[in-house]
């Protein structure tokens, strides 16, 4: 399988570039085709819509990809997004905190 992503649904990731650099938040969605990350509550865009039917239309607001080369996966011990080595175990691949060697993945 092609690993494109460092980072995957429900991980908790830092921004670490662009506007909204900094925050963290939960990872909804991966692009694996152009390697970009939808994360819940960050790089929010209004989009206007038409009232059908069913909605009442008006300003929706959604979160729009972000490069996932600009998110880190986030490591609670250091407080911060880190780079991540992968450590083989018997079960699964492991990502690690590079800096402090806290396993990231659960
Ligand atoms: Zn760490």
């Amino acid at each position: 399988m092609l690993e494109v992503c460092h980072v995957k649904k429900k991980d908790l990731v830092q921004v670490m570039t662009g506007k909204e650099r900094g925050k963290t938040g939960k990872v909804l969605r991966v692009h694996h085709k152009s390697s970009r990350v939808v994360v819940e509550k960050l790089n929010i865009i209004k989009r206007h819509t038409r009232p059908t039917g069913k909605t009442p239309g008006g300003i929706v607001e959604k979160e729009a990809p972000i490069a996932a080369s600009n998110v880190l996966l986030y490591c609670e011990k250091c407080g911060k997004g880190r780079r991540t080595v992968v450590k083989k175990s018997e079960k699964a691949k492991l990502r690690h905190c590079r800096k402090c060697n806290t396993a990231l993945d659960k």
